[in-house]
């Protein structure tokens, strides 16, 4: 393993000091909605350091608040992990294996003298929390015997008591300058059924208790976290050392990534979906790994993105055009080129026979490996009707009335006449072939402008779904209401013709549309009779690298 960021280091130091034989990190999340690309640093950071050094990561599902999960995000979020092209060791593991274990524990820290069971309502715990600035108050209940609080326990576990009229409480100090350590809640009552426990039990363990023990009973060596964990990493350490795990894992923070022009919050993403701002979860507009896949990001590109961002201790705003320039790099090299016109204009060439000719091109003008695709030319072809005009700007190069193009792998052709409805629409144009320009310039003349086309006979009809930017602002979360900045145009729908090779598109195959962008086949809809593409990035960065 390579000692490319501070945890890297640590844990190679710690390697060579033989605290460990092999580093096992976990990448713990929530099943309360799916994973974003904020996951995806902690899933290259966990499993990475795994894959270099040859240690251990598990996946584990930090399941202790069951009102709010369910194995539809289980399932979405091992698929998502294993689409990254990691392999978790072993079994999936939940907190809620340990739920015997974490009972048990507590009673050792109540016979230890170290937990109670308090009475005080929720308002007058948080009440008597006190502040940065001012120390917090005791319980009236906190000098409960041992007796009177096993017995307590057994009664919120039994189901007797109301859910919110008593919690477990560690016992620490009330007074502590960090305020996870003033008597944090262990234990809460919920009458709620759990995904893997069923009725099992009407109390629930914390987090902040949970993510500890699990981490020893696995034996993992690093335990990585954002930093907002920093302030909690006093009460993991008391936890560990007061019950004395026979492992005490190391907790080390890191900065969370942020992203421009995007949220990353599971429960702001859950909004999204709820409200049907979005076709659901693996929307391609959304930062979801779900989303990011069905909009045509490749694992690799994630990977790259999350290697060039790096891990360390600062927090900054990571770039959206730097997503963008690694999934542009990554299919730039590997993506077929194929050609597809959005936005359709018949074309009649009146100087050739109906039959067809047929080309060939490459598929990819470095990748001979990947073959060629026919191209038919035929009478009648589409081009984008955005390629001509009839009052052409300075230095326009593309079609006008009386001027030549190229059409890309085929003739030059010559704008004879322009037909229009009777609402003064152009509906077609007629033109004549050089018949002497198939792989030559023409003679006497040089032709500047290359534009796309298909066979309107041959061509596929196809939905294209051209994706941006789902919100307006940089900081999405800066104003009250992060919905306020919903970009409405981050999705347009167009009915688009393309290059007949594409008639077998499967879903989740990649395509450079040559001068529109890369493409992906969509992978829910796209099926044989019914083609529908989405638009991953276009082909430059058209945001202006901001
Ligand atoms: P969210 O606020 O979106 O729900 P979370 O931190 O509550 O995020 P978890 O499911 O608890 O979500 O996260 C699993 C792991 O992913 C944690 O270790 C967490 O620190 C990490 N993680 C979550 N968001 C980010 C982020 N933006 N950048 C880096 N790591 C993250
Ligand atoms: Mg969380």
């Amino acid at each position: 393993m390579e000692a490319k960021d501070f945890i890297r280091s640590h844990i190679i130091e710690d390697l060579a000091a033989g605290k460990h034989t092999k580093a096992v990190t976990r990448f713990p999340p929530e099943p309360n909605g799916y994973l974003h690309i904020g996951h995806a640093k902690s899933i290259c950071l966990n499993f990475g350091i795994a894959v270099e050094s040859q240690g251990d990561c598990h996946l584990r599902f930090d399941d202790t608040n069951p009102e709010k999960e369910s194995q539809e995000y289980i399932d979405a979020i091992k698929r998502d992990v294993t689409w990254m092209g990691f392999q978790w060791a072993g079994q999936v593991r939940y907190a809620s294996d340990y739920f015997d274990a974490l009972y048990d524990f507590a009673l050792q820290l109540i016979q230890m003298g170290k937990a109670y069971v308090d009475s005080q309502t929720p308002e007058q715990i948080q009440q008597t929390r006190g502040s940065f600035t001012e120390a917090g108050k005791n319980s009236p209940y906190r000098e409960r015997s041992v007796e009177e609080n096993l017995a307590l326990f057994e009664k919120m576990r039994l189901g007797e008591f109301a859910e919110g009229e008593c919690v477990l409480r560690a016992k620490i100090d009330m007074a502590s300058g960090n305020i996870n350590l003033r008597d944090p809640v262990l234990y809460r009552i919920k009458k709620v059924a759990h995904h893997q426990t069923g009725d099992k039990w009407l109390i629930y363990p914390m987090y902040d208790y949970t993510h500890p023990i699990s981490d020893a009973l696995e034996y993992i060596t690093h335990s990585l976290c954002t930093l907002e964990f920093e302030d909690h990493r006093p009460f993991y350490d008391w936890l560990l050392d007061t019950l004395g795990t026979p492992a005490h894992p190391q907790q080390i923070e890191f900065s969370r990534l942020n992203l421009n022009y995007t949220v990353t919050s599971k429960r702001k993403l859950k909004k999204l979906v709820d409200e049907h701002l979005v076709n659901g979860w693996d929307d391609p507009r959304m930062p979801t790994i779900a989303g990011l896949r069905r909009r045509g990001y490749t694992p690799e590109s994630l990977r790259d993105f999350c290697e060039r961002i790096g891990i360390t201790k600062s927090d900054g705003v990571v770039d959206f055009g730097l997503l963008e320039f690694c999934i542009r790099n990554h299919l730039e090299n590997t993506a077929p080129r194929a050609m597809a016109v959005l936005n359709p204009l018949k074309v009649v060439i009146t100087n050739v026979e109906e039959a067809t000719l047929a080309l060939t091109s490459a598929r990819h003008p470095n990748l001979p490996e990947l073959g060629e695709r026919e191209i038919p030319f035929t009478k009648e072809i589409y081009i984008d009707a955005a390629d001509f005009s009839e009052n052409p700007p300075k230095g326009y190069k593309r079609l006008v009335v009386g001027g030549e193009v190229r059409l890309r792998h085929c003739y030059v052709i010559r704008c004879d006449e322009v037909i229009k409805n009777e609402a003064g629409e152009i509906v077609e144009l007629r033109c004549s072939a050089d018949l002497n320009t198939l792989g030559k310039n023409p003679e006497g003349r040089k032709v500047k402008g290359v534009i796309q086309w298909v066979s309107a006979t041959l061509g596929m009809p196809a939905e294209i779904r051209l994706y941006d930017r789902l919100f307006n602002q940089p900081d999405p979360e800066a104003g009250d209401n992060f919905l306020d900045c919903i970009n409405p145009d981050a999705l347009t729908v167009v009915q688009a013709v393309v290059e007949p090779s594409l008639a077998n598109a499967q879903p989740e195959e990649r395509f450079q549309f040559e001068r529109e962008g890369y493409f992906v086949a969509d992978l829910v809809d796209c099926k044989p009779n019914r083609l529908v593409f989405n638009r991953t990035v276009g082909l430059r960065d058209s945001w202006g690298g901001a």
